[in-house]
């Protein structure tokens, strides 16, 4: 395991049986509110691209606009917040997702991101892989050329980041928990 694995994982907060009983809630607002783990955090997602043309992140709400917001600015790229739905102001595109137990839908604006732009998309966990799932389709949809999809943290035993992959999509994430 790598010291910068190490260093993030120690930064990020569990907190045993919460939303629920039998989840372990990672919760990396302690990493971000530890400024050299928050950096190292950004400069990490996009250590393989940095030097490529990125031309959007999007931002899975709500940590993933925490992080994204960050990304986006170490890129020079512009964000765009992928929300749940009725958040949005404009016209939007939207698409349903697979949460643990039903359906919830997500949306975007439909001038957030135009045919071919290179996008990064970022959220802080990939579980189930069905959240960052519901993303992917909605930018493909835009005509979004998907870079990568980067999380802080990984649960490999719920299967999400073989999900995204199997998509065709690039996944870089940094810790990963049993
Ligand atoms: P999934 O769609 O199953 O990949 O779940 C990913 C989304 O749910 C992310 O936006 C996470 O913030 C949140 N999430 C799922 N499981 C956890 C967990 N154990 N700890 C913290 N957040 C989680």
């Amino acid at each position: 395991m790598t010291t910068i694995e190490n260093d993030l994982r120690d930064a990020i907060r569990t907190i045993p049986d919460y939303p629920k009983p039998g989840i372990m809630f990672r919760d990396i607002t302690t990493l971000l509110g530890n400024a050299r783990a928050f950096r190292r955090t950004v400069d990490e997602l996009v250590q393989p691209w940095a030097g490529s043309k990125v031309d959007k992140v999007a931002g899975i709400e709500a940590r993933g606009f925490i992080l994204g917001g960050a990304v986006a600015h170490q890129v020079s790229a512009g964000f765009v917040p992928i929300r749940k739905k009725g958040k949005l102001p404009h016209t939007t595109v939207r698409v349903a997702y697979s949460l643990e137990y039903g359906i919830d839908e997500m949306e975007m604006h439909e001038d957030a991101v135009t045919k071919g732009e290179r996008v990064v998309l970022v959220d802080d966990l990939i579980a189930t892989g069905g959240t960052a799932e519901g993303a992917v389709k909605l930018l493909k949809q835009m005509g979004a050329d998907i870079v990568a999809a980067c999380f802080i943290v990984d649960l490999p035993e719920l299967g999400g980041a073989e999900k995204i992959r199997k998509l065709g999509v690039p996944v870089r994430t940094l810790v990963s928990f049993d």
